[in-house]
């Protein structure tokens, strides 16, 4: 047994050097945060990065969704049809901000919202639609967008898991009234913790401005119930670094991707997921689904006991979670407690060598034959 602990994720980082040389000029300026020159720097450089025409730093990628819902100023009680099958942030930041979550079923084919049943859920008080690109897998934009217009609602993307991707040579920040980004350590791109709102609306951009610092818009003036959401320097250097070595990350993954898919592909116990013709994927997540509960957990304790450490996103959903269960509406979900029930993350980083996939692939491969 390897004594050396694989994670699913492991944070790329520029080196050492490099990054304390890059913070040096922090001792001179003492100005350590309240959106200084490296994020502004930062901003500029992600909006043409990601191809989009505002983005707004923020701390991390939960407060970016729980201001960017705030600067819509949707009454109270309003209902969000959303997905289930997420991180518990996406619930947390609808409920935070005192909105019903309506759960909408998922597709099998990609984990994300089923577009067919989102208008069966619509009510005279819904107001908005928060679609989540899990895994990176693009939510079915065209359609969403059709049903938002026919029903005058807004539509806010979830896209944490999303950085960097295109579809149909689009970056998918530009579709929706709003996306949000999270540059957590253990996403694709980070800025150890930190994330951004994007939105093409000017006037969205500069109330995200005031949100995210106590709604301060002047010395004398506090135009806005705001909270402090700000990106810091050493955050905003860590993402400038990392932003000019995505693209090799990427690809490096892409390679460790490919790896896993050639070893297990063939066995019929185990479905990965389709990748899309026009889709450009950052490969951030390696999720497969098994053909059983009990087979997944084996495989996630069997691996466990072997110092690997796989996840289960998202089991439960968070519809299921206790701080939501039977407090809203219910939905049928059968799609998203069978996907929950049956997915496993496998671990997927920049540089995971070919010989651990190897054989995180032969333990897995084992526990099918059982
Ligand atoms: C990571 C994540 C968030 C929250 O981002 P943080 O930067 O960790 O606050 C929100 N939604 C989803 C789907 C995530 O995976």
């Amino acid at each position: 047994m390897s004594k050396e602990k694989i994670f699913v994720t492991r944070s790329s980082m520029p080196s050492y050097e490099e990054y304390i040389e890059a913070i040096k000029p922090l001792w001179e300026t003492h100005r350590l945060t309240n959106m200084g020159i490296y994020h502004k720097q930062l901003e500029a450089e992600l909006k043409e990065y990601l191809a989009v025409p505002g983005l707004s730093l923020m701390v991390n990628g939960h407060m970016a969704l729980e201001l960017a819902i705030q600067s819509f100023d949707f009454p109270e009680e309003s209902e969000i049809i959303t997905t289930p099958f997420t991180f518990i942030s996406t619930t947390h930041a609808i409920v935070r901000n005192r909105l019903q979550p309506v759960f909408c079923d998922v597709k099998e084919e990609d984990g994300t919202i089923d577009e067919s049943l989102i208008e069966e859920l619509i009510t005279p008080k819904t107001v908005a639609i928060l679609p989540v690109h899990v895994y990176g897998h693009l939510c079915n934009v065209k359609a969403i967008k059709d049903i938002a217009d026919k029903y005058n609602l807004r539509v806010i993307y979830d896209a944490a898991h999303a950085f960097g991707e295109k579809i149909d040579g689009i970056g998918i920040g530009n579709y929706g009234d709003a996306s949000i980004f999270s540059f957590h350590a253990t996403k694709v791109f980070n800025t150890i913790e930190g994330g951004a709102v994007v939105c093409k609306d000017e006037k969205m951009y500069t109330k995200l401005k005031d949100l995210k610092n106590f709604g301060i818009r002047g010395e004398e003036l506090v135009a806005s119930i705001g909270a402090n959401s700000k990106m810091n320097e050493f955050c905003a250097i860590m993402g400038l670094l990392n932003i000019k070595t995505f693209d090799e990350a990427v690809i490096d993954r892409k390679r460790a991707y490919k790896r896993y898919q050639d070893r297990l592909r063939g066995n019929r116990r185990i479905t990965f997921y389709e990748s899309k013709e026009n889709v450009k994927s950052n490969y951030g997540y390696l999720p497969i689904r098994l053909d059983s509960m009990g087979l997944r957990d084996e495989i996630y304790e069997h691996l466990k006991s072997n110092n690997i450490f796989t996840r289960k996103y998202f089991y439960p959903l968070t519809a299921d979670q206790v701080c939501f269960k039977n407090k809203y509406k219910e939905s049928k979900l059968p799609v998203a407690r069978e996907l929950s029930k049956r997915s496993l993350v496998l671990p997927l980083y920049e540089r995971l060598k070919d010989e651990d996939i190897d054989r995180i692939c032969e333990l897995i491969i084992r526990k099918c034959e059982q």
